[in-house]
């Protein structure tokens, strides 16, 4: 058992270094010691580390090895917070602690095995090993400890699925519940990078709320997952082109709607670039959804500004009430897509 210090605020802000006192995602350095803890807090020993799509990516393409970048970001920063993209991720493993101060009334043991849902870029992490790197799902098997602040929202591990599925899911769990939100009756929906991980929940939900008179299309650059996609039989279309290409890729879409631009465009790519495609595929008055952590704010708005959209752009929230509920409930009610995640990710 370790020591636990009265100092803890339930927004973590005892655990930045540099500056003192700061909100932990924002902060540049974490205190990562362990050997003791503060109110409210959960230790958590890491088994997985679940990386932002963006972020891999990014490490991916900086060449050398995910798993020593990881290392040494964790090493210098006290958390798995990309420099570059600025996106984390999040994590599996077992809880070891639960320091006194924790929200009353909370159903959660030590041995309990959870996924943290708030992003390890400003979740205390310290790393002893990186054990397996897997490139397909963009997860790390590591032994480690973290903490989560009293404010950290996390999911116990759903027992009807293999942890790496829950986990690839949780990952993306505010995606689905907004497009819930945001699809009505017959609506017009694109989904830029429709193939990936967020993008095929995204896709599964808009048909969902969107009902058979909805057009769903699916913009994906990756063969493989393009004709996933098309096999899932959720879309009306699955066009293959490069999302950062926004004069072929609104020519692809409007070809496919008959010239009509879309009332909703969810951004699901995993690189920068793709903000005018979103934009230039959007209605008048419409809406443009970035779920991507490579989304320039700057691109977006002086871009929709340069091409006179007069369109709504939401930035996506990872959280959303009941978000991961209702992201694993997706996958239980389509037979297809869960296979598709298990293939994928399991
Ligand atoms: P993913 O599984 O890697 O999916 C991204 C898809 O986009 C891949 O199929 C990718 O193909 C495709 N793509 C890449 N470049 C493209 C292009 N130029 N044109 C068309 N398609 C392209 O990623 P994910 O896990 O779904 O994450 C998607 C995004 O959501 C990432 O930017 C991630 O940072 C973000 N995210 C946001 C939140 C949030 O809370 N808002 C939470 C988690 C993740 P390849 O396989 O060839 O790369």
């Amino acid at each position: 058992m370790r020591n636990v210090l009265k100092a803890g605020d339930a927004f973590g802000t005892h655990r930045a270094l540099q500056p003192q006192g700061a909100l932990p995602q924002p902060a540049d350095r974490l205190d990562n010691d362990f050997s003791r803890l503060f109110a409210g807090e959960m230790l958590v020993s890491v088994e997985t580390l679940n990386v932002d799509a963006a972020s891999f990516r990014q490490m991916e393409e900086a060449g050398g090895d995910v798993g020593e970048r990881v290392l040494s970001t964790v090493r210098e920063r006290g958390k798995q917070h990309n420099r570059v993209t600025g996106s984390g991720g999040m994590l599996l493993g077992r809880v070891a602690q639960l320091a006194e101060g924790r929200p009353a009334g909370e159903a959660i043991a030590v041995g309990d095995r959870i996924a943290s849902l708030v992003s390890l870029s400003l979740t205390p992490l310290r790393i002893d090993e990186v054990r397996a790197v897997r490139p397909a799902s963009a997860q790390l098997d590591v032994v480690g400890e973290a903490v989560l602040f009293a404010s950290s929202p996390y999911a116990k591990m759903p027992s009807d699925f293999a942890d790496r599925v829950a986990l690839a899911a949780l990952d993306v769990a505010g995606a689905a519940p907004q497009v819930a939100r945001l699809v009505k009756p017959n609506a017009t929906v694109v989904i830029l990078g429709g193939g990936g991980k967020s993008g095929v929940l995204c896709a599964c939900e808009a048909r969902r709320a969107g009902g058979p008179g909805a057009t769903v299309i699916a913009v994906e650059s990756y063969a493989p997952y393009a004709q996933e996609i098309e096999a899932l039989g959720v879309c009306s279309a699955v066009v293959r082109a490069d999302a950062r290409d926004p004069v072929a890729t609104r020519a692809a879409v409007l070809d496919e709607t008959g010239g009509r631009e879309a009332d909703l465009v969810l951004s699901c790519v995993n690189v920068d670039g793709a903000e005018l495609s979103a934009i230039m595929c959007t209605r008048d008055r419409g809406i443009t959804y970035f779920f991507a952590m490579s989304t320039s704010f700057t691109r977006a708005a002086l871009g929709a500004e340069g091409v006179g959209k007069d369109v709504d752009l939401f930035i996506g929230n990872g959280y959303a009430h009941g978000h991961a509920e209702h992201t694993l409930d997706l996958l239980r009610s389509n037979a297809s897509l869960r296979q598709l995640f298990e293939r994928r990710y399991g």
